[in-house]
């Protein structure tokens, strides 16, 4: 009853405020064609040094048993234009715009040429807390994982809780960001000797993404790489 609510608060939504190009504001669509075709795109580089890497993938160097082995990303969240995407989709709900997004995210593994290495990996999307899901009404990583899903026929896994209610890390510090999401999550079930692709919307520091990755880690996860739509 309440999701039924809540679809239609978002149909009236966008009767009163009719879908358009968030960049152009061409009609029918927030991202139009040629405007993400223009959007700058992300080099790929190590979430641990941010220096550039090849495919995203650890240096050799930086990689500890607790690390990602890897990480793609689609776009410069620092340009305006991206930011105002992310952000419609994040905070005003427009979960329509997951489908644009998503695309973003299966290209980006294509060019990395990427599909059939994770074809061994499931999807992890990043949970939310149970009331904060509640409150939104979707979890923005786990309608982003279905597109990848739909495109490239790999599994979403549901083995990651989340069991602490945490402050949103955009509003923290980089030191504060580390011991705000610390012991956030928990597995549900054994995962040892799994390949896993995490996904979230937006990576900063990367926190939460270390986070997770050091868990499956200690669970003896056997690799455990990240993709979001931007990353800075
Ligand atoms: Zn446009
Ligand atoms: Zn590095």
């Amino acid at each position: 009853m309440l999701e039924k609510l809540k679809k239609l608060g978002r149909e009236i939504t966008d009767l009163l405020f009719p879908i358009s190009c968030l960049i152009c504001g061409k009609p029918n669509v927030y991202l139009c064609t040629p405007c993400s075709a223009k959007l700058p795109r992300q080099k790929q580089q190590c979430l641990s040094c941010q220096k550039p890497s090849a495919f995203g993938k650890t240096h050799a160097n930086c990689l500890t048993k607790n690390t990602l082995d890897g990480f793609i990303t689609s776009l410069p969240y620092s340009h305006p234009d991206i930011k105002k995407l992310i952000q419609v989709f994040k905070f005003d709900l427009v979960d329509s715009l997951a489908e644009t997004l998503g695309n973003i995210m299966a290209d980006e593994i294509e060019r990395q040429g990427l599909q059939d290495y994770f074809q061994e990996f499931v999807l992890l999307p990043v949970p939310l807390h149970p009331r904060r899901l509640n409150w939104r009404g979707f979890n923005q990583a786990e309608l982003l994982a279905q597109k990848i899903s739909q495109r490239f026929s790999t599994i979403i896994d549901q083995s990651l809780l989340r069991i602490k209610n945490t402050k949103p890390q955009a509003d923290l510090d980089r030191e504060s960001r580390k011991t705000n999401i610390a012991g956030a999550f928990a597995l549900a079930k054994e995962i040892a000797g799994k390949k896993f692709l995490l996904v979230d919307d937006v990576a900063t520091t990367g926190a939460t993404l270390s986070e997770i990755a050091k868990l499956l880690k200690s669970a003896h996860a056997s690799e455990v790489w990240a993709i979001t739509v931007a990353h800075g």
